[in-house]
């Protein structure tokens, strides 16, 4: 921010003028009936700790301010691929790794990866968001690769299950 000195000066005519005192840029101490502009004039935008003309910031439009994460917002962890035959052992070490088996889902994967024959996904919850990075690293310290764990917002995951 600039910092910017004003004076107000009151005429007879009860008329009143606002002016500044100093360059908000250099600091210079303008004479008492000096045309400001002129001296103003001869610095540029960066002077005065704006943008160079013509340069825009990519995120000028941005919002002051994040999206408040709602408190009740849920996500769901996907574990996948999963061979077809590992999945069950899978959920097992999930459960036996205290995660309910009520919130715990195998889905077919939409690709088949050669002659390994077809690939499941485990997914689990809906879970309130704040707890999805606790269950990402339980997931990895038991030995889930990092690359294979997405997290999805629960309701795009739930509303292209069918
Ligand atoms: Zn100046």
């Amino acid at each position: 921010m600039v910092g910017v000195s004003l004076r107000v000066r009151t005429y007879e005519r009860s008329e009143r003028l606002v002016v500044l005192v100093s360059c908000p840029a250099c600091g210079y101490q303008f004479d008492r009936d000096e045309r400001r502009h002129q001296h103003l004039g001869e610095h540029d935008p960066e002077d005065f700790g704006l943008n160079p003309l013509g340069e825009v910031d990519p995120d000028h439009d941005d919002p002051l301010f994040d999206d408040p994460v709602p408190e009740d917002y849920e996500q769901t962890v996907v574990v996948e691929p999963i061979r077809h035959d590992d999945a069950s052992s899978f959920v097992d070490r999930l459960t036996s790794a205290g995660i309910e088996a009520g919130e715990i889902a195998v889905t077919d994967t939409a690709a088949v990866f050669g002659d390994h024959g077809a690939k499941r996904a485990i997914t689990i919850g809906p879970r309130p968001h704040q707890e999805i990075p606790g269950l990402v690293e339980r997931l990895t310290r038991s030995g889930v690769s990092s690359d294979s764990i997405t997290v999805a917002d629960a309701a795009e995951v739930s509303s292209d299950g069918e």
